[in-house]
C-alpha cells in the first residue's frame, strides 16, 4: 500500500471508531488562564511525507512573503547589516534597530540593499600609521588579519597597500610598534580590480594573482570594497533568500512615533527599506495611529507593520487604522521585566492565538514576538496561528549579532540587552521613546542588560531552526505552516495542557550530567 492509498485507508475507517483526543485550540484557550508556550503540548497527527518537503513559506505582511519564518529583533545587540543580510539569504528578514542615529541606521539598511554575495562592502582598514599590534587586535576580535590600507584609514580613501597574516604572523612581540608603512606590501605591487567587476572576473584575477584578497577600486584608485577567496572558495547557494524585484535582499527597519521619527523614515525609505516596524512596548496608541496614517498617507506602498499588541481590541483600532502586520507579545521576552514593572502583558501563548484569530478575518498577518527560547517554541507559536517568529535573545551572541565578543571566566560572551534597559536608553533616547520614558525625570527600566555565550554563526544556526521547524510540522502531519494554520482554526489540530509534572518529564531528567548540542 502506497502512503496515499494508506491515508484513504485510515480516513475511511481503517478499524473503526477513535474516540476524541486532546483539546482543539479554542477549547485550549477557552478558559481565562494565560498560557505560555511551555504550558501546552500538540498532539502527534500522521506522517505520510519526508520533513524537507515541509513548505515554511508565511507571509510576513499582506504584501510581503518569506519562505523562511524567522526574523531579528530591531535591538541593537541584534539586529544591523550583517544580521539583517544573513537572515534575508536564508529566506527570513532582519530589522535594523533604530537605538542610533537616523544617517547611521540608513546606512544599515543601504549596506543591506546593496549587498553582493562575495563582495565586502565595509571590511575593516587600517592607515599606514597604524601599527602591526593594531592588525593584531582586529584579528582578535574579528577573526581575521587581511586588511586593506588606506591613506586616511576608512573606506572611500585611497589604496595605498595590504597587510595579512603573512606579513606579521613572523615578527617578535617588540615590533608590535612597527608602523604597517613599513610591512604592508604597497600598491604598486597589489592586484586591484574596478568597482562593477563582476564575481566571475573577480574570481579569475584571484586564480591568477595566487592571493587571498582582492582590493576593488574606483577610479581615483579609492578602495570600495574586498573580496576574499576564502568567501569564493565557499560560494554557497542561498535558494530561500528574501529579495525583491530586483533581486536586492529584503530589509526591514524601526522607526518610532514622534515627529523626528518622520525624518528617519524619510532617510529609511531612501535607502530602500521594504518595511517599516513602529516599535512600540504598547502600540495601541494615537501616536502610533497617526504614524500609520502619516506613512500609508506619504508612502502608499511601503508596508508598515504595528504594535506590540496583546489583545484584539488593541489589534483592531492599528487594523483600522490600515497596519499591513501585527507584532505581538508584551512582557515575554528573555530581558523583559515589564511584566513586573508595569503590571501590564500577557503570557506569549495567549497573546499570539487572541490576536492571530482576530486578525486573520482581515487578512493582516501576525508576528509573534519575543519569548523563543527554542525551536519548539517557533513551532508553537506557528500553530497558534502566528505567521512568522521574531527573535532576540536566540540570534544574540552569533557571529552576525552586533558587538564584539569578550571573555568573562573563560567563557565567550557578547552583550545582549532589552531595549528599555537603562544601559540602552542611555545610547539614545529612541528606545527610550519605545517605552514612552523620554523627559522622564525618573528613568523606569523595563528591561536588563545581559550576556550570552558564543553561539557561532547563524549560517548554521538558521538552518537548525528550519529543519526542527519542518521535522515539528511533520509530527503533527502538516506539510506546510498555511495547512498547520488551518488544521488549528478546523479543530484538527489537537493540544493538551501540560502540568508542571509534565513539563519536568519532557525535559531531561535523571542523569548525573549531560551535554547538549543543538545540532551538527
Ligand atoms: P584572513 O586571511 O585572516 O583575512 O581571513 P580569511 O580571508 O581566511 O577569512 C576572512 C573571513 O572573514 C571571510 O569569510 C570574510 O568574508 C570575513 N570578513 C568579514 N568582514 C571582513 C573584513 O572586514 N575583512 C576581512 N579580511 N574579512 C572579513
Ligand atoms: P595570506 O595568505 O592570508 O597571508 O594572504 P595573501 O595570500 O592575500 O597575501 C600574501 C602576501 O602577498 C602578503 O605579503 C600580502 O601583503 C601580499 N599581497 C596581497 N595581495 C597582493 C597583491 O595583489 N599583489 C602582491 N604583489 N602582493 C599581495
Ligand atoms: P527574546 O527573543 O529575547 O525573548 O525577546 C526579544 C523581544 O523582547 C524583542 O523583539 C522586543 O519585542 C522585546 N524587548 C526588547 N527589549 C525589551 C525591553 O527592554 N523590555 C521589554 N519589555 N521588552 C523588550
Amino acid at each position: 500500500m502506497n502512503s496515499s492509498s494508506m491515508a484513504d485507508y485510515l480516513i475511511s475507517g481503517g478499524t473503526g471508531y477513535v474516540p476524541e483526543d486532546g483539546l482543539t485550540a479554542q477549547q485550549l484557550f477557552a478558559n481565562a488562564d494565560g498560557l505560555t508556550y511551555n504550558d501546552f503540548l500538540i498532539l502527534p497527527g500522521f506522517i505520510d511525507f519526508i520533513a524537507d518537503e515541509v513548505d515554511l513559506t508565511s507571509a510576513l505582511t499582506r504584501k510581503i512573503t518569506l519562505k523562511t519564518p524567522l526574523i531579528s529583533s530591531p535591538m541593537d545587540t541584534v539586529t544591523e547589516a550583517d544580521m539583517a543580510i544573513a537572515m534575508a539569504l536564508m529566506g527570513g528578514i532582519g530589522f535594523i534597530h533604530h537605538n542610533c542615529t537616523p544617517e547611521f541606521q540608513a546606512n544599515e539598511v543601504r549596506k543591506v540593499k546593496k549587498f553582493e554575495q562575495g563582495f565586502i562592502t565595509d571590511p575593516v582598514v587600517l592607515s599606514p600609521s597604524h601599527t602591526v599590534g593594531d592588525v593584531l587586535e582586529a584579528k582578535m576580535r574579528h577573526g581575521f588579519s587581511g586588511i586593506p590600507i588606506t591613506a586616511a584609514g576608512t573606506m572611500g580613501s585611497k589604496l595605498v597597500g595590504i597587510v595579512t597574516s603573512r606579513d606579521i604572523d613572523f615578527l617578535a612581540e617588540k615590533d608590535h610598534t612597527t608602523l604597517l608603512s613599513e610591512v604592508m606590501t604597497p600598491r604598486i605591487e597589489l592586484v586591484v580590480a574596478p568597482a562593477g567587476v563582476t564575481l566571475k572576473e573577480a574570481n579569475e584575477i584571484l586564480q591568477r594573482s595566487k592571493k587571498g584578497k582582492l582590493p576593488i577600486v574606483n577610479d581615483r584608485d579609492e578602495l570600495v570594497a574586498i573580496i576574499a577567496r576564502t568567501d569564493l572558495k565557499k560560494n554557497r547557494d542561498y535558494p530561500l533568500a528574501s529579495k525583491d524585484s530586483h533581486k536586492q535582499l529584503l530589509c526591514g527597519a524601526a522607526v518610532g512615533t514622534r515627529e523626528d521619527d518622520k525624518y528617519r523614515l524619510d532617510l529609511l525609505t531612501q535607502a530602500g527599506a521594504d518595511v517599516i516596524v513602529l516599535d512600540s512596548s504598547q502600540g495601541n496608541s494615537v501616536y502610533q495611529i497617526a504614524m500609520v496614517h502619516y506613512i500609508k498617507q506619504k508612502y502608499p506602498h511601503l508596508q508598515v507593520i504595528g504594535g506590540n499588541v496583546v489583545t484584539a481590541a488593541q489589534a483592531k483600532n492599528l487594523i483600522d487604522a490600515g497596519v499591513d502586520g501585527l507584532r505581538v507579545g508584551m512582557g515575554c521576552g528573555s530581558i523583559c521585566i515589564t511584566q513586573e514593572v508595569m503590571a501590564c502583558g500577557r503570557p506569549q501563548g495567549t497573546a499570539v492565538y487572541r490576536v492571530a484569530e482576530y486578525a486573520r478575518r482581515f487578512g493582516v498577518p501576525v508576528i509573534a514576538d519575543g519569548g523563543i527560547q527554542t525551536v519548539g517554541h517557533v513551532v508553537k507559536a506557528l500553530a497558534l496561528g502566528a505567521s512568522t517568529v521574531m527573535m532576540g535573545s536566540l540570534l544574540a551572541a552569533t557571529t552576525e549579532a552586533p558587538g564584539e565578543y569578550f571573555f568573562s571566566d573563560g567563557v565567550r560572551l557578547k552583550k545582549y540587552r532589552g531595549m528599555g534597559s537603562l544601559d540602552a536608553m542611555e545610547k539614545s533616547s529612541s528606545s527610550q521613546k519605545r517605552y514612552f520614558s523620554e523627559g522622564d525625570k525618573v528613568k523606569i527600566a523595563q528591561g536588563v542588560s545581559g550576556s550570552i555565550q558564543d553561539k557561532g554563526s547563524i549560517q548554521k544556526f538558521v538552518p537548525y531552526l528550519i529543519a526542527g521547524i519542518q521535522h515539528g510540522c511533520q509530527d503533527i502531519g502538516a506539510r506546510s505552516l498555511s495547512v498547520l494554520r488551518s488544521m488549528m482554526y478546523s479543530g484538527e489540530l489537537k493540544f493538551e495542557k501540560r502540568t508542571m509534572s509534565a513539563q519536568i518529564e519532557g525535559g531531561v531528567h535523571g542523569l548525573h550530567s549531560y551535554t547538549f548540542l543543538p545540532c551538527k
